[in-house]
């Protein structure tokens, strides 16, 4: 699995964050995301398809 995010998008929400706190952060300054790893283990791929699929932005693309 590959993910990668567009910051430009981000509108800051955060529901990446709550589907998967080990993929996604969100920078101090202003809630943009930030992306931890790109290549997340097996294991979360689930929480990783659910916060592609909650992202109102569309910021995050899951390549599997
Ligand atoms: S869910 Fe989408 S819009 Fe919200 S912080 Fe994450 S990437 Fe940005």
């Amino acid at each position: 699995m590959k993910v990668t995010i567009d910051q430009d998008k981000c509108v800051a929400s955060g529901q990446c964050v709550t589907a998967a706190a080990e993929v996604f952060d969100q920078r101090d300054e202003d809630g943009i995301v930030v992306l931890l790893n790109a290549n997340p283990p097996v294991e979360l791929a689930a929480d990783v398809r659910q916060a592609a699929v909650v992202c109102p932005a569309l910021a995050i693309t899951v390549d599997e």
